[in-house]
C-alpha cells in the first residue's frame, strides 16, 4: 500500500491535503449551472439589482437544450421563457417544419414527436438552433450584469451549522486559475441533478424511487434513462419514407434484421420497448428503430440514444455508470450512423454532424424540500396558498392525466436542513413519478428558475434567509 493511503472499513482512502481557497467573488445570489433554469434564475435576480455570480461548466447557458442539443421550441408560456422564444426568432435561430414541409412525417413510426399523430395529419414543430440560442442566452445574461464563469466547475458546499438555521457560506469551484471559493447571500440550485444541494447535507431520495409492486416489477429500482441526443445533417427523408412505404417496412425492421444478420448491428442497439415495467408506461424504454426529429434546416434530424433501461443506471451518483453511459452510447451512435448510411435509402449523403455534450439525465436525485410534490398532488387538484402559478392543467404526455389541474407550491423549492438555498428547474423537490410533468419541461424549468431569482433578489434586498420569505401571490 501507497505510504500516503488509510483504509476506512473496507475502503482504502487518500487523505486529501486541506487548502486555503482564495475567494474568487462575493455575491448576493450565487447559482450553479446555467440550465434553463439557473439561467432564468441569474438573469432575473441580476435584473433586479442583486450581484449575481453563475458558474457553469461548459461555455454556454442552456444545459441540456443548447449543450445537450435539445432545442425544443414552442410557443412562449409566459417571462423568460416568452422574451427567449421571442428573441431567438427575431435572431433567426427557429426552425418551424409543418405537413406541407414535411410529407409522411405525422404518424411515421420514426418520428419522436409526432408518431401518435394520424398518418398525414397536419402539425407544427418548431425547434431552436442550440449553439445560436447559446449565444443569445449568453448575450442576455452579460446584458443583465450577471458575472457567468464558464468553463468553471463545482465542487463543493461550505456549509455553516447554525443555531436555528443551517446556511451556505461559499461554493468552492475549480477553473482554469485552480481552486476558488465563491461567497453569498443566497444559492440556487441549477445543476440539473441537484449537485448542490447534495453536497450541502440536503436529504434526497435516487432516481427511479420506490416503484410500486405490481405483478410485473422485478424488485430492481431503475431511473427513466437519460439520453445522448445527435445530429444528421443531409438526409433526404422522402426517401427514406419511400422505402417505408415500397418494401412495407415501416419501422425499418427489415433493414435492421438485414444488417444485424450482415454484422453490422451491436448487440443492444435496438431494444425492444418494455411498456408496463414500471411506472414510466413505454417513454423512453427501449429503442425498436430509428427516434429522430426534424431541427435546424431541412434535412437534418435530431436523434435520441437513450441508456438501457434495463441497466438501471444511476449516472448522477455512480461514476461507474456514468462512465459506462458515456462509453455505451457513443458506440451505439456510432453503429447507428454507420447502419442508416449503408443500409437505409435516404441516408447515403448524410453525416453525423453534432454530438450533445453531454448525456442529460431525466431522472437524477430529488431532493427533499418543505413540501415534496407527488403524483397524488396533481390527482387529487390540490390548492396551496403559497402557490406560485395560477393552477397548470397538462400534466403528463399521456391522455390519461391531461384532465388534472393542481398547483405547486414555493414549497418545493426549499430543501430541508438549509435556509438560504433555492431549487430550480429539475432539481425541485418532487418524487420521481412526476418526471414527465408539464413543470419538468424546458418553458416551466425555465419559469421555477425566474421564480426561484425572484425570491432570491426578494431576500437580498430584505436581508432574510430564502426560508423567511412569505410567498403571498401567485407569479405567473
Ligand atoms: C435527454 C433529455 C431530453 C429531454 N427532452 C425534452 C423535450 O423534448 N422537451 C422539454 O421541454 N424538456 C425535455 N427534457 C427535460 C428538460 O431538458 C430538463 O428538465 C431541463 O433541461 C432541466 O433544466 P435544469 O436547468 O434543471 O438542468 P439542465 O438543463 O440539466 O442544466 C444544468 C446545467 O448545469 C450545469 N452543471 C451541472 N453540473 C455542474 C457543475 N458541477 N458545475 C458547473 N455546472 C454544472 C450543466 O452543464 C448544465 O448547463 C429533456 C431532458 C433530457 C435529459
Amino acid at each position: 500500500m501507497d505510504a500516503a493511503t488509510e483504509t476506512s472499513g473496507t475502503q482504502r482512502v487518500f487523505p486529501e491535503p486541506s487548502q486555503r481557497v482564495p475567494v474568487a467573488y462575493d455575491a448576493d445570489v450565487v447559482v450553479v449551472g446555467a440550465g434553463p433554469g439557473g439561467f432564468a434564475a441569474a438573469l432575473q435576480a441580476a435584473r433586479m439589482g442583486a450581484r449575481v455570480v453563475l458558474v457553469e461548466r461548459f461555455d454556454m447557458p442552456g444545459g441540456v437544450h443548447t449543450s445537450g442539443l435539445q432545442g425544443h421550441a414552442g410557443q412562449g408560456v409566459g417571462g423568460i421563457h416568452t422574451e427567449l422564444m421571442q428573441r431567438f426568432a427575431r435572431e433567426g435561430y427557429i426552425y418551424t417544419v409543418t405537413q406541407d414541409r414535411l410529407p409522411n412525417w405525422a404518424g411515421n413510426p420514426l418520428s419522436h414527436y409526432e408518431r401518435h399523430h394520424a398518418p398525414d395529419a397536419p402539425f407544427t414543430r418548431m425547434s431552436f438552433n442550440p449553439e445560436g440560442a447559446g449565444s443569445v442566452m449568453a448575450a442576455m445574461l452579460q446584458e443583465a450584469g450577471v458575472t457567468a464563469l464558464y468553463g468553471t466547475s463545482f465542487v463543493d458546499a461550505v456549509v455553516k451549522d447554525g443555531i436555528g438555521d443551517n446556511r451556505i457560506e461559499a461554493i468552492i469551484v475549480e477553473n482554469a486559475s485552480g481552486r476558488q471559493a465563491v461567497t453569498g447571500k443566497i444559492f440556487i440550485e441549477g445543476s440539473g441533478t441537484a449537485q448542490l444541494a447534495a453536497r450541502a447535507g440536503v436529504p434526497f431520495v435516487s432516481g427511479g424511487g420506490g416503484q410500486p409492486a405490481t405483478a410485473e416489477w422485478d424488485g430492481v429500482e431503475r431511473p427513466i434513462p437519460g439520453g445522448l441526443l445527435w445530429i444528421m445533417t443531409g438526409v433526404d427523408f422522402q426517401t427514406v419514407a419511400r422505402h417505408q412505404r415500397d418494401a412495407k417496412d415501416p419501422r425499418l425492421e427489415k433493414l435492421i434484421a438485414e444488417a444485424a444478420a450482415g454484422g453490422d448491428i451491436p448487440p443492444g442497439l435496438y431494444r425492444p420497448r418494455m411498456g408496463g415495467k414500471g411506472v414510466y408506461g413505454d417513454l423512453y424504454i427501449g429503442h425498436p428503430t430509428i427516434d429522430m426529429s426534424p431541427m435546424q434546416a431541412d434535412g437534418t434530424f435530431i436523434f435520441w440514444q437513450n441508456v438501457p433501461y434495463e441497466w438501471a443506471l444511476h449516472m448522477d451518483e455512480r461514476a461507474d455508470d456514468e462512465a459506462r453511459a458515456k462509453r455505451a452510447l457513443r458506440f451505439f451512435i456510432d453503429a447507428e450512423v454507420k447502419f442508416l448510411k449503408k443500409y437505409v435509402p435516404g441516408f447515403a449523403n448524410a453525416f453525423l454532424s453534432n454530438i450533445g455534450r453531454f448525456v442529460g439525465i431525466r431522472d437524477g436525485r430529488h431532493p427533499v424540500g418543505e413540501y415534496v410534490f407527488s403524483i397524488e398532488d396533481a390527482r387529487q387538484g390540490r390548492r396551496f396558498r403559497d402557490a406560485i402559478s395560477k393552477p397548470m392543467t397538462k400534466t403528463f404526455y399521456w391522455d390519461e392525466y391531461a384532465k388534472y389541474t393542481f398547483d405547486v407550491p414555493f414549497r418545493s423549492f426549499l430543501p430541508k436542513r438549509i435556509d438560504n438555498l433555492i431549487l430550480t428547474g429539475a432539481s425541485m423537490s418532487f418524487t420521481y413519478d412526476t418526471i414527465f410533468m408539464v413543470m419538468r419541461n424546458f418553458p416551466w424549468c425555465t419559469q421555477t428558475g425566474e421564480i426561484a431569482g425572484f425570491a432570491a433578489a426578494r431576500c437580498v434586498e430584505k436581508k432574510i434567509l430564502a426560508k423567511e420569505l412569505e410567498w403571498k401571490e401567485p407569479y405567473f
